[in-house]
């Protein structure tokens, strides 16, 4: 049965990295029809909170993934941890060392001046019952080191392949410090043991950290997990993505939700960071259904990929689209800082900023102008490209106000028909008439079209708006 981790340390807010990650292991796990593990890192004790673990656990719950259990806390596990060290040290796979720091130091100092590489020499290995005593009866207390074995480890990376190092360029490695702590490398193994964890799917930050995990494990006569370390997350620069990205914003889940992006949009904009379909397969938008389907490892690039905050936009504006008009006024509400005076307005307004809308914290750019009174000045009918000018305006405004009057059936369709009809009529180019229009029902430059602005904004409040219009130019004429 697959088994997989969600590890999160719950030291600040969910970082995108950390989202990828849960993301792949999310996928994969329910691909497998495996379990989820939940387990809250918690062992940085000044930095961990439990408002960051909940923070984590509503990020998961709004980009749709679930676990199977846990919460499991780290700080809540030290007997078995206890236990387990008890075992390392019967069996003689750990020494205390009472090296001091300043001593370590000095250490590291006569290998740089040797030109070798800086590692603990493993001074206390070999401490007879009589040292140990000796030190103690001083009242030093003892880190406590794993006993690297000199040999070569081995593994199958699903992503990278296959990978080794040599046991005796690894240092005899701290698993529990002289306070009586323990390290993330004990605890983390220990914990992938304890809850026959199958796949240990990270980042390639811990590449590293993964032979001596292997280490572990064999001391501890567990079974050894398969690895697969997902490719970093990098900035457009190509440089590692830290804790914020190319727009300065912070690189966290709680800002994508708080700027209006849509989970199913991040979903599958984390998906593919460094996954892809496959050859021959064009296909861009995937659902988590489809996602969980289709996902593989042997389609997990080794490059870093590339955080692309436009490709992100993309993707939001896609399932954005799809939603009901409905939804999207429930949506941009709590974006919108102005009274929205007409809930009909909103559900055509909504509609129209959604074709160009990227995210829902550009609502207000976009809808402002259908609610309340807008204010522009005069100086905005004058387009000299499209041949406008104040008199222009005033004319445009004149002929189309009894014509829109006329209109019966008010909607798009038919307003623009009128509307082309009186361009034909007049001999004029669309933009003497339509620009004016625009400039009268939004005081904007950018908008959408004239007879879709006037449908959504219903006939009175466009013949009123159009009459204001006028009224503002003939009174500066
Ligand atoms: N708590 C670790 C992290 O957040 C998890 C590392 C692992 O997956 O082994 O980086």
């Amino acid at each position: 049965m697959t088994k997989v981790r969600f590890p999160p340390s719950p030291t600040g807010p969910m970082h995108i990295g950390t989202a990828r990650t849960l993301l792949v292991n999310f996928l994969f796990a329910r691909g497998q029809n495996g379990k989820i593990v939940f387990r809250s890192e918690d062992t940085d004790r000044q930095r961990s909170t439990p408002e960051f673990e909940k923070e984590i656990l509503d990020g998961i719950n709004w980009l749709g993934m679930d676990f199977d259990e846990g919460p499991f806390r780290q700080s809540e596990r030290n007997e078995i941890y206890e236990r387990h060290f008890e075992q390392l040290k019967k069996s003689g796979k750990i020494y205390p060392c009472f090296c001091t720091s300043a001593e370590l130091t000095a250490e590291r100092e006569e290998q740089k001046m040797k030109k070798l590489p800086p590692k603990y020499s493993g001074k206390c290995r070999e401490l007879s019952a009589a040292e140990i005593q000796k030190f103690e009866s001083e009242g030093r207390k003892p880190v406590w080191r794993f006993r690297v074995p000199d040999e070569r480890i081995e593994f199958d990376d699903l992503v990278r392949g296959e990978i080794s190092e040599e046991g005796k360029n690894i240092a005899d490695f701290v698993i529990r410090k002289s306070d009586g702590q323990f390290l993330y490398h004990f605890t983390v193994v220990v914990d992938d043991a304890d809850m026959v964890i199958t796949h240990v799917i990270r980042g390639e930050d811990h590449i590293s950290n993964t032979s001596k995990h292997i280490l572990l494990f064999e001391a501890l006569g567990a079974p050894i997990p398969r690895f697969a370390h997902l490719p970093l997350l990098l900035n457009k620069d190509r440089s590692k993505m830290s804790k914020r990205d190319e727009s300065g914003k912070p690189a966290t889940i709680e800002r994508l939700k708080n700027d209006g992006y849509l989970p199913e949009a991040v979903v599958n904009f984390l998906a593919l960071l460094g996954w892809n379909p496959g050859e021959g397969s064009e296909q861009e938008f995937f659902s988590m259904e489809e996602l969980i389907r289709e996902f593989d490892f042997r389609h997990v690039a080794k490059a870093g990929a590339v955080f692309d905050l436009e490709r992100l936009n993309f993707f939001n504006a896609h399932y954005l689209r799809q939603l009901s008009a409905e939804k999207l006024a429930e949506c941009v509400k709590p974006f919108l800082d102005f009274n929205i005076d007409d809930e009909a307005v909103l559900g055509k307004a909504v509609k129209l900023a959604a074709e160009r809308m990227k995210f829902f914290g550009e609502a207000h750019d976009f809808l402002h102008y259908f609610f309340g009174e807008i204010e522009f000045e005069t100086a905005l009918f004058e387009n000299p490209k499209m041949k406008v000018d104040r008199a222009k305006a005033r004319f445009a405004l004149e002929q189309s106000l009894p014509i829109l009057e006329g209109v019966k059936n008010w909607n798009a369709e038919e307003i623009q028909k009128k509307l082309r009809e009186l361009v034909e009529n007049l001999g004029v180019k669309n933009g003497e008439i339509l620009w004016p229009l625009r400039v009268a029902l939004t005081g904007e430059q950018f908008s959408p079209g004239v007879w879709e602005m006037a449908d959504a904004l219903g006939k009175e409040k466009s013949l009123a708006r159009i009459r204001k219009g006028l009224d503002k130019l003939k009174k500066e004429d």
